[in-house]
């Protein structure tokens, strides 16, 4: 009996080191699953951010979630009902747990509601952390300009765009703020029909901002033009080739000799007759 007193008498310092191992124990098992939580909240990388934003990487170590840009777009969420619930959804939404971006952060679905590229970007200057970089849409007058907003680049799915198949539709094109700019419809003689033309939307990527108002306004059920973050949407050529007939991009080789510049391989050392007359060209 005595010992048995002994065994389950619980001391204060027996309880502290008690609950001290509990509580570490729970902070344990919280860090682990707020790190699985927090990777998996990771961005998409098909992620449309707001006008201005640093490069992903940049913007994610920047932004503080704040939310100011978001209140400060002119196109917020309005018309509250009597619970005080948003009925009419905005253009920046500040992504939540069950949403492929990181938790916090500001970003825009152009299908649901595109960015109307309003002229004096007031949620550029409301970012209190320069995850909006305002340098990025101010022109060589030192004014807010709209037009230098990259958030993205629109796409044309050929097979699913309905101008491709020959049919009359504009929507994409009426829709875009940088009209004819941004968007062209260019001519191509439909050869199916003998008699018709197609009027083919095409996206000049170097004007295009990136808005969405295409992408909103395309008749499809699932849009067929559609606005991807730029670095997924397009290539890279990389130094190798130069633009014989752009001074600009000739300047970049300026000081390069071209003779200087040569590049041999065992192959190259031979010349076309060996390689003609040899009969076998696999050691070729
Ligand atoms: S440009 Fe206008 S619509 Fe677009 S995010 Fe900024 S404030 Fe909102
Ligand atoms: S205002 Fe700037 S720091 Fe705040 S949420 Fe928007 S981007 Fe992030
Ligand atoms: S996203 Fe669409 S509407 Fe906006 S500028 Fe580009 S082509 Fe025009």
């Amino acid at each position: 009996m005595g010992q048995k007193g002994t065994k389950d008498k619980i001391t204060p310092r027996r309880r502290f080191f008690t609950n001290l191992a509990h509580n570490v124990g729970l902070g344990a098992m919280g860090v682990l699953l707020w790190a699985g939580y927090t990777s998996k909240a990771k961005s998409s990388p098909l992620t449309l951010r707001p006008p201005a934003a640093l490069p992903e990487s940049d913007f994610l170590k920047t932004c503080i979630k704040c939310g100011l840009c978001a209140e400060a777009c002119y196109n917020r969420p309005q018309n509250l009902d009597k619970e005080g619930n948003k009925l009419t959804p905005g253009t920046l939404k500040m992504a939540k747990a069950q949403d492929d971006v990181t938790i916090g952060t500001p970003f825009f679905i152009p299908r649901d509601v595109p960015c109307y590229m309003c002229e004096d970007i007031p949620c550029v200057p409301a970012c209190p952390s320069g995850a909006l970089d305002i340098k990025k849409v101010t022109n060589e007058k030192g004014e807010l300009d709209i037009r230098l907003m990259k958030m993205g680049v629109a796409v044309v799915d050929v097979s699913s765009c309905i101008a491709f198949w020959g049919l009359q539709c504009d929507a994409c094109y009426r829709a875009c703020p940088l009209l004819d700019e941004a968007i062209k419809l260019v001519y191509d003689r439909n050869s199916r029909t003998g008699k018709h033309a197609f009027l083919k939307p095409v996206v000049n990527v170097d004007v295009c901002t990136g808005c969405g108002l295409c992408e909103k306004a395309c008749v499809t059920e699932k849009p067929a033009i559609f606005v991807l973050p730029t670095d997924v949407a397009l290539g890279k050529v990389g130094d190798h080739y130069v633009k014989g007939w752009d001074k600009a991009d000739q300047q970049r080789v300026k000081d390069v000799d071209i003779n200087s510049v040569t590049t041999q391989t065992e192959r190259s050392k031979k010349k076309a007759e060996d390689y003609l007359n040899s009969g076998n060209l696999l050691e070729y």
